[in-house]
């Protein structure tokens, strides 16, 4: 028999982060501006560490909690219905998946210099990989990077680094060797900021819009100059060559961390909508008797239905250390187009209320349509699934093991 029961710890952390999400950080977004974002922050990380709520896949040892990957899956999958929910975890994006990354690969000097700072939610981190020369097919990138006496002094450009406006730390990759095969030729550098090396040229404005508090939060993508930036060779992260391996090591857990939070925010936006049907009378009925509507609440269930399927399933095969690339993949692919289409469906349902900023529906479709891009654009996952489902035909007569068959 498969046991979908959750383990009794992990049901009580989840059940302890949705009623600290539900009690404190949605009521904290009612007026939430650039100017109240500090205090009311602070506030949520002094009670959410009261609670033991904090960086939750951290070791208990570096001060986090220690949650193993069903556990986190459950956590993240609630705090994504909040805008304050992760922040006040201290388990953002992107500093989480580069705290993982540090944790992993980190000399002891670079673990106390920079995770510290990171882990005590003193510091903010970003990542600078993509460049306007090179994004999808990031053995593109044109940042060089040249050895001079204790230093690597590195020139090039950055394009879309999220939250690198807020961050005091950047991890840059740049090209170290272009004579090593193509996967060895890139290194991953850590870069304290400000830094005149790492100019931000400006936030690039995006269809989801620009906001002072949008700035607080760090939600904002920049465009960086890097010119004869000097980075100590003590800030190599990973080692000469590593760079992919660390991009790869970040990515795949970011990629999962989307997906989670794009469930809650799914299930919020159902919610909202179940709310308004429910209150709503059109032509003399409520909008929740008309089966049209109910068809379209019911496509959402079942989409929010398999996305929770596909990442506890994930969430299995990682705490049992198995190869989960293939289907971080489909995850990934299914869960950016799950959250579209039922923020979509919400917003529909509140018809001109959906269009309006008067809930949180408007931004949130506007925001989303990034989970398509970020992470490897869908085409570049599919393009990989699908090459393993024609290695798999073709070393097993069946396509089975590349579509969830091992499970069975
Ligand atoms: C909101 C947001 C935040 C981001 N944050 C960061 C960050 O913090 N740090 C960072 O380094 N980067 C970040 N990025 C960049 C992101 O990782 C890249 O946008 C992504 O990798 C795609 O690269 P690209 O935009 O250059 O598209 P391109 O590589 O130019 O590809 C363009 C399009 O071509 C298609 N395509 C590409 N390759 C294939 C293929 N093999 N087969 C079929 N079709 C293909 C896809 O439709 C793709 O969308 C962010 C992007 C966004 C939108």
């Amino acid at each position: 028999m498969i046991d979908f029961e959750i383990p009794e710890d992990a049901k009580i952390i989840r059940e302890t982060v949705r009623k600290f999400v539900r009690d404190h950080c949605i009521p904290a977004e009612e007026g939430l501006t650039a100017d109240t974002f500090d205090e009311k922050l602070a506030a949520l990380r002094v009670k959410a560490r009261e609670e033991g709520l904090w960086c939750p896949f951290i070791p208990e040892e570096h001060g986090g909690m220690g949650l193993k990957p069903l556990a986190n899956a459950l956590v993240q999958m609630e705090l994504g219905e909040s805008i304050l929910g992760a922040l006040s975890m201290n388990t953002q994006g992107p500093d989480d998946a580069t705290m993982l990354t540090l944790l992993t690969h980190g000399t002891d000097h670079q673990k106390e210099k920079f995770l510290k700072p990171l882990l005590n939610g003193e510091k903010r981190i970003c990542y600078s990989m993509t460049e306007k020369a090179a994004g999808a097919d990031a053995t593109g990138m044109q940042t060089s990077a040249v050895a001079d006496g204790d230093n690597f002094v590195l020139n090039g450009e950055k394009w879309f680094s999220s939250s690198a406006d807020v961050a005091d730390i950047a991890v840059v990759m740049a090209k170290t060797n272009p004579e090593a095969p193509r996967h060895r030729q890139f290194t991953t550098f850590i870069v304290e900021l400000p830094n005149p090396g790492y100019n931000i040229i400006r936030n690039i404005p995006t269809m989801h819009g620009e906001s002072p508090l949008m700035e607080k939060i760090g939600a904002t993508h920049s465009e960086i100059e890097i010119k004869d930036l000097v980075v100590p060779k003590e800030n190599v992260l990973g080692g000469l060559g590593g760079g992919f391996e660390m991009g790869q090591h970040r990515l795949a857990y970011g990629r999962l961390r989307h997906g989670m939070h794009n469930v809650a925010r799914a299930q919020r936006a159902l919610d909202l909508a179940a709310k308004h049907v429910t209150s709503r009378d059109t032509f003399g009925s409520r909008l929740a008797d008309r089966q049209g509507v109910q068809w379209m609440l019911a496509e959402c269930a079942s989409e929010l239905y398999m996305a929770r399927l596909m990442l506890l399933h994930i969430a299995y095969k990682a705490e049992k250390g198995m190869d989960l690339r293939q289907e971080n993949s489909i995850a990934k692919v299914f869960l950016a187009h799950m959250v579209h289409k039922v923020v979509d469906t919400a917003l529909q349902l509140h018809g001109a209320l959906g269009y309006s900023h008067d809930t949180p529906l408007a931004a949130w479709y506007t925001a989303i349509r990034s989970q398509r891009l970020v992470d490897g654009p869908d085409e570049v996952h599919k393009w990989r699934v699908g090459k393993n489902v024609i290695r798999a035909y073709e070393q097993f007569g069946t396509t089975a093991s590349a579509a969830g068959g091992d499970l069975l």
